[in-house]
């Protein structure tokens, strides 16, 4: 699971700590000595997680928690607290600020580690790399494949062609099958914010998506859920694929 983490720690050995070990299991780092870096940082590349030291020069850890929870564009970024205090209502009122976890300093890489896989393990499970098989679909986050079974089980599973996009819209519909996901929803978790992209490029991609399972069988499993968005379901549409 490789993920884009910001780090935001103002005592640079930490910080420096922290990138190396973030770096060595696979991960995109991007470092903050402050709160307004932070913000420029997180402008230009939306982070998968924030790990949030308690205490910054320009703005406390818990405040800048708050800011990050208070914004659209940012309120869903799973944040861990770091905090040199062990005190119960500190962490509680990290908690209460909207952060996902806390690490007490000092921490060791590997429990770093751990509790930033659990938490993106909760909050982004679409980061995942286990097999999802739903509805007949069988795809593979880490051969970037998916195969169709026939509804005659003796007949081979079919792999599927798929671009890049295509999979990854796939790939998230089905982690939260039976979901209904907004055309906004869609394009802040696949196509990474990007504000240039229109509402309309998700109603291109999911027709691909519809015409590659079209070939299998299987395209009444990505379904338009009229005036709110789309979801996968292995449940009947109310409604007509469009
Ligand atoms: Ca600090």
């Amino acid at each position: 699971m490789t993920a884009t983490i910001l780090v935001v720690e103002d005592e640079l050995a930490i910080q420096e700590l922290i990138a190396l070990n973030l770096k060595k299991a696979g991960h995109l780092v991007l470092c903050a000595e402050t709160a307004e870096q932070a913000v420029k940082m997180s402008n230009s590349v939306l982070p998968d997680l924030v790990l949030l030291d308690w205490m910054l020069p320009d703005m406390s850890g818990l405040e800048f928690a708050r800011k990050l929870r208070r914004e659209e564009r940012t309120k869903d970024i799973p944040i861990i607290m770091l905090t040199a205090r062990t005190q119960e209502s500190d962490k509680i009122s990290g908690l209460d600020a909207g952060a996902d976890d806390y690490i007490t300093k000092p921490f060791s890489p590997r429990e770093l580690l751990a509790r930033i896989k659990a938490v993106l393990r909760r909050r982004l499970p679409e980061m995942s790399d286990e097999v999802i098989e739903i509805g007949g679909l069988k795809l593979d986050p880490v051969t970037h494949r998916v195969y169709a079974q026939a509804n005659d089980n003796n007949i081979k599973p079919e792999k599927l062609l798929l671009g890049p996009t295509e999979f990854r819209l796939l790939h998230f519909l089905m982690t939260y099958a039976e979901r209904v996901h907004s055309r906004t929803q869609l394009l802040n978790r696949i196509w990474g914010d990007h504000v240039f992209i229109e509402d309309r490029t998700v109603d291109v991609h999911i027709r691909r998506l519809r015409k590659s399972l079209e070939s299998v069988g299987k395209e009444h499993l990505v379904q338009t859920v009229r005036g709110t968005g789309y979801r996968f379901s292995v449940e009947k549409s109310e409604e007509s694929v469009e």
